[in-house]
């Protein structure tokens, strides 16, 4: 696979931030490490435990629309809260970019008002 190192990568993504799309409108939704509290083992779901596992899973914004997966990523993740589980990689780069696709929200500037 080509890994194409001459694309301009900003240097000061935030941290815990592991992909971002730019959305139709112009506004970037960020793709992040989030850790918590869960009954879902390691395999993933739908197996859950009978305790508690601290996970270094993922979430997602849109800065456009605020957006996220618990208001606009597919049914089990709008019911957990928008958090994706650490097998769930591939699950939250699509609802980001599916979200990126489709949203026409504008960037709110960078200083408020
Ligand atoms: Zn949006």
């Amino acid at each position: 696979m080509l890994n194409n190192t001459q694309t301009t990568q900003p240097a000061d993504w935030p941290e815990g931030v592991i992909a971002r799309y730019l959305t139709v409108g112009g506004a970037t939704v960020d793709v992040r490490t989030h850790r918590f509290t869960t009954r879902y083992t390691g395999q993933g779901r739908p197996y859950v435990g009978n305790e508690d596992y601290e996970v270094d899973g993922f979430t997602w914004a849109c800065f456009g629309c605020d957006a996220t997966g618990a208001t606009d990523g597919r049914n089990y993740i709008r019911l957990d809260y928008g958090r994706y589980l650490p097998t769930e990689r591939g699950e939250v780069r699509q609802d980001a970019q599916e979200h990126a696709e489709r949203c026409r929200a504008l960037p709110r500037p960078e200083v408020g008002e």
